[in-house]
């Protein structure tokens, strides 16, 4: 089954000002993007409602994290409903960064997960290995330890909703990307794992794209592995290269 070429970009907390902010949606207004391509732009909470209103309609935007619950007493937090009710579409989850540095177990990101979907928002999943991880060669018990999460708390419809972006954590924001090898056997064994455990059905029909130093320089080549669908891009996604990257498949 063809799968939507999808790239989003992750903005992470950049831009520093609003003006950065417009100068990079001016660009990408600007660019000649490929139409078979799916584009989502990731800026920090702040800025996802002007980004919206200041992007052509073409790219969609995405928060970059959500709490579990609708509304209460959480300080500090967005929730779905809240990202559904300004017409945000896509929300990240479990981002290396988060679980890292903000301790989220993928117990958590599966909850997040659950209640995004509820409230009608797509998610883009992120699981990946360490460098400790991968020198163990358990690249694939990790990535499936972090899936099974998610797994045991969605139906199978639930899966259309998901774009899961394999980032193994050694490569992001260290300009090491993996080898098209490394991607394309991560990627073919994510989706071996959601044919047992899911379905094959899901397991064909899922995207799941690649992050971690993806840039101009290497998007081409890592766009033609069979079973990358897509990036999602951080660094290069604040960069007019990003444009060379939505085209990769151009
Ligand atoms: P990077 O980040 O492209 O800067 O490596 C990717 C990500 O964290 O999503």
């Amino acid at each position: 089954m063809a799968r939507q070429f999808f790239v989003g970009g992750n903005f992470k907390m950049n831009p520093a000002t609003q003006a950065d902010k417009l100068a990079l949606a001016k660009v990408l207004n600007e660019a000649e993007l490929d139409p078979a391509t799916e584009v989502v732009i990731s800026p920090p909470a702040l800025y996802l409602i002007p980004l919206k209103e200041a992007i052509r309609k073409d790219i969609k935007v995405a928060a970059q994290n959500c709490y579990l619950k609708d509304s209460g007493a959480f300080t500090g937090e967005i929730s779905p409903a809240q990202l559904a009710d300004a017409q945000i579409p896509y929300v990240i989850l479990g981002h290396s960064e988060r679980r890292t540095i903000f301790h989220e177990t993928s117990e958590i990101v599966a909850q997040k997960t659950r209640a995004a979907l509820d409230k009608g928002l797509s998610v883009i999943l992120c699981i990946g290995e360490t460098l400790k991880e991968r020198e163990a060669e358990e690249t694939a018990k990790v990535c499936q330890a972090q899936l099974k999460a998610a797994v045991d708390v969605l139906k199978e419809g639930d899966w259309s909703k998901i774009v899961i972006a394999y980032e193994p954590v050694w490569a992001i924001g260290t300009g090491k990307v993996a080898t098209p090898q490394q991607a394309q056997q991560a990627h073919v064994d994510i989706r071996s794992y959601l044919s047992k455990v899911v379905s094959s059905s899901v397991a064909d029909s899922i995207r799941i794209i690649y992050g971690g130093s993806v840039s101009a320089a290497n998007c081409k080549e890592l766009s033609t592995l069979p079973d990358v669908d897509g990036f999602l891009v951080g660094g290069a996604s604040l960069k007019p290269e990003f444009v060379q990257i939505v085209n990769s498949k151009k």
